[in-house]
């Protein structure tokens, strides 16, 4: 059975991507803190232990990938996020991003549509420390009409539209993040709801994302 460590030398490398993802123009204190807590080699295959602090993207099994620690960081910094806001993930994958709102005190319910992906959630490393976290096996695009409506939502996927169910789902007042396609790359959004049900929408960089696939997999 695999042995889960956190080293000197991980904390030391964590505080390395630390460092770059404040240099890179992440500012938010709570955000750089979160992932200076969590050891990201926890959720990768023991096989990237000496890399699991590079600011890469890498594979976790059925096609799918972890974010980049910046794009994570990003993506967390436009959310905003405030202890026990309630946050919809969309696409649990790795769990990592998912335990960095978790670490900020944010509630989190996370839909993963692989069902290979979502039973493995099931051995959960932090499964006790995180509480926080519930898990669905289903389609992001449906979301979850019995838990909304939520303060947060973040899609970790590039969606080829933004998927109107999830704009339903988000309190008035609350903030969508979802990386959205333009061709080869997409364009992060935040898309903040108003008290009157209409939506406004602000451009952010350009990332690179396994697509948001339709219907669930297993
Ligand atoms: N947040 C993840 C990133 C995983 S990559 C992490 O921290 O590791 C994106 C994930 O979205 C993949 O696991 C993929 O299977 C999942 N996904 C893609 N389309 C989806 C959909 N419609 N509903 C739920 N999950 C989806």
């Amino acid at each position: 059975m695999r042995v889960f460590e956190d080293t000197y030398r991980h904390k030391g490398l964590r505080k390395k991507l630390v460092d770059l993802l404040r240099s890179k123009g992440i500012t938010d204190e709570k955000v750089l803190t979160a992932i200076n807590n969590i050891p990201r080699h926890f959720f990768l295959d023991s096989a990237f232990d000496e890399i699991a602090y590079e600011d890469k993207a890498f594979p976790i099994g059925e096609g799918q990938t972890i974010s980049q620690p910046y794009t994570v960081a990003y993506q967390t910094q436009l959310l905003q996020i405030k202890p026990f806001d309630k946050v919809l993930e969309i696409g649990t994958g790795s769990i990592y991003q998912s335990s960095v709102l978790a670490e900020m005190g944010a509630n989190v319910c996370t839909i993963e549509r692989q069902k290979k992906l979502y039973d493995k959630t099931k051995q959960f490393i932090f499964k006790s420390k995180y509480p926080n976290i519930k898990f669905f096996y289903g389609d992001g695009y449906e979301g979850l009409p019995t838990y909304a409506p939520f303060d947060k939502v973040i899609i970790t996927a590039g969606a080829p539209f933004i998927p109107p169910k999830l704009i339903q789902q988000l309190k008035p007042g609350g903030k969508m993040v979802i990386p959205v396609d333009e061709g080869h790359h997409q364009r992060m959004l935040r898309i903040t709801k108003n008290a009157d049900g209409s939506t406004y929408e602000e451009a952010f960089e350009n990332f690179s994302f396994v697509p948001m696939l339709t219907g669930k997999n297993g």
